[in-house]
């Protein structure tokens, strides 16, 4: 859940994920801002606390992860060969210039083509843009296999570039998905996208939420996971 708390004059926004830990762990990601877990019954008001009083030092964090990545992206400019994940899969990048920006892959190669194949934040934009176009694509095929096994369709799908979220569903039913997951396995995409359906059911993390969704994928947890420790293998 997102919230947004003001400290001397400044507005820091945080997601907050309820968790059975007893203590608040506080952290800060590169584009993905800052998260707060915290026990499920603290208040929120007192978990807000907790953030203001470390406002400073949750904005250094901040700011520190920011120019790291800054300093990584720097470091390792995407170019020509460069790895790229994809399904998965260590695949390498090949660059062509072209006037329009298009992504195909080949085997174990994914072609790029742009107007602008020399400019690292160019080509990183190209990547985001075709890669969410496969996975749009991707998502909708798997919609297709869950929709009649979970027995709820959604709203509007669509892909959206969010820094901290896989997926999400609306109360309306409506479901947004992570672009980056087309880099992860099939299965790990596959578990968002039951996760989302079955919140059509229960929209909530109850045993009952649960319970269905391991009926579509026995081994949820483990992709789960992945997702959880491979975040930064996704960065761009
Ligand atoms: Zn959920």
């Amino acid at each position: 859940m997102k919230r947004t708390v003001v400290a001397s004059g400044l507005r820091l926004e945080y997601t907050l994920i309820q968790s059975s830990r007893r203590d608040v762990l506080l952290q800060a990601l590169p584009e993905a801002g800052i998260r707060v877990y915290a026990p499920k019954y603290m208040r929120l008001r007192d978990v807000d606390a907790v953030v203001r009083e470390k406002a400073g030092e949750l904005t250094r964090m901040q700011r520190d992860v920011e120019a790291r990545l800054a300093e990584n992206r720097r470091a390792h400019p995407v170019v020509d060969g460069s790895p790229i994940l994809i399904e998965g899969r260590r695949c390498a990048l090949r660059l062509h210039e072209g006037p329009r920006r298009t992504g195909r892959l080949v085997g174990d190669e994914y072609h790029l083509t742009l107007p602008e194949p020399d400019d690292d934040a160019a080509v990183r934009a190209a990547i985001k843009s075709t890669l969410s176009v496969m996975a749009l694509k991707r998502i909708r095929e798997r919609l297709d296999f869950y929709i009649p096994r979970i027995g709820r369709a959604p709203g509007r799908v669509a892909i959206r570039d969010q820094k901290s979220r896989w997926g999400s569903c609306s109360a309306k039913g409506n479901v947004n998905f992570n672009w980056k997951l087309i880099m992860a396995p099939p299965p790990a995409l596959d578990y968002v996208v039951i996760h989302e359906l079955c919140h059509l059911y229960e929209f909530n993390h109850s045993p009952r939420f649960w319970a269905l969704v391991e009926r579509q994928q026995p081994d949820y947890e483990a992709w789960k996971k992945w997702l959880k420790t491979h975040t930064e293998d996704l960065y761009l």
